[in-house]
């Protein structure tokens, strides 16, 4: 079996409250029974994955709690310390938009443990990719904060521990989620060691940038790069982002472990994205992405789930990742691939191409000046 698969109950029960697509109810919004980061469609991808039979042929690895050393590698230890305390007393609002319950400390700390025991299992070489389950997300946490969802950035520690523990030089990490890595770009702006590219809708979360010109600083200038699309990109906008700009970066850095920080709401029947992927479109960038891996890095890829808030679709788009990953199919059927040739907006246009074409140029300018 060349996948491993982490995934843990507690990462289940998590619970943000229940929120109206984060708003705080009352006045003219209704309370709502569900908050938007809740367990479905995580649960609802675990579920395909077995009911099909694909779980059996992934090599499961065990979750555990990454240590507050682990934790301390990268946030502040007033951070790590906030958590704990929040939690403690029964829960609240850690940040921006990263509320927990009496258990959130537990389930953070096994959440961003998911992603260690990834990475362990693929450095190890028992598996040559793996890929977390995890929840709470965690691309928005910062060093000293907590947002958007996200509460300890899984996929970036995923990357500090392949550094500290595994001795690694050069990781990369790509961040496909819709919205802006910005807690992994704040966690490594100012390295050389780990490249981090996030391609996202532009705006899309409207706490932070996400911009072009963020090019990381100090010893780390030039090693972030953003790509901020408009919304309503395609198929064709992201073939086109992925074959000039993203390869190109990663074979030029060439990593010796590949991380995605997976996250499935650039998906077109996603809440809190408009963009229009579907299975078709995640099976070929993970096929990218474990192409980058196998050119540089033994194989060694690890992704980390980030968000996707659709119950319906992100399932079936998750199962298209673990098929891809795992080299095998099951007799699933995607109810959304039918649909891909008739959506309106998959063919890359002109204005789509003239923006990523620019953006191409200035990232070239960027390695030029910048890369050793
Ligand atoms: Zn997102």
């Amino acid at each position: 079996m060349r996948t491993g698969f982490v995934s843990d109950e507690l990462c289940f029960w998590h619970d943000p409250g229940n929120y109206a697509l984060m708003l705080k109810p009352g006045g003219w919004i209704e309370p709502y029974n569900r908050h938007i980061e809740n367990p479905d469609p995580k649960r609802r991808l675990l579920n395909l994955a077995t009911t099909s039979g694909l779980l059996d042929q992934l090599h499961r690895l065990p979750a555990r709690d990454a240590t507050v050393a682990e934790l301390e590698r990268l946030h502040s230890a007033a951070h790590v310390a906030h958590v704990e305390r929040t939690a403690a007393a029964g829960g609240g609002e850690l940040g921006i938009g990263a509320p927990i319950s009496s258990n959130g400390w537990d389930c953070a700390r096994r959440s961003a443990g998911s992603a260690l025991a990834a990475v362990d299992a693929v450095m190890r070489g028992t598996v040559q990719h793996a890929y977390a389950l995890t929840r709470p997300p965690g691309h928005h946490a910062e060093p000293q904060r907590a947002m958007g969802f996200c509460i300890f950035a899984n996929a970036a520690l995923a990357a500090e521990h392949a550094v500290r523990h595994h001795g690694l030089q050069r990781v990369a990490i790509l961040d496909w989620d819709v919205h802006f890595g910005n807690g992994t770009q704040a966690c490594f702006e100012a390295r050389a060691d780990v490249l981090t590219l996030s391609i996202h809708q532009e705006a899309g979360y409207l706490q932070v940038r996400g911009a072009a010109d963020e090019i990381g600083s100090g010893a780390g200038l030039g090693y972030n790069l953003n790509l901020p699309l408009p919304a309503g990109c395609g198929d064709g906008a992201y073939h086109h982002a992925f074959d000039r700009v993203l390869l190109p970066a990663l074979d030029a850095f060439r990593p010796e472990l590949v991380i995605v920080a997976c996250g499935y709401d650039a998906g077109r029947f996603d809440p809190l994205g408009r963009m229009l992927l579907d299975d078709v479109s995640f099976r070929w960038m993970t096929r990218a992405a474990a192409g980058v891996a196998a050119r540089h890095a033994q194989g060694r890829l690890v992704m980390t789930h980030e968000g996707g808030y659709c119950p319906a679709s992100v399932p079936f788009f998750g199962l298209a990742v673990l098929e891809e990953l795992a080299g095998v199919s099951t007799e699933v059927v995607c109810p959304f691939t039918v649909q891909h040739t008739m959506v309106p907006g998959h063919t890359l246009s002109a204005e789509q191409r003239s923006r990523i074409d620019a953006l191409a140029a200035h990232f070239d300018d960027v390695r030029q000046r910048h890369w050793a």
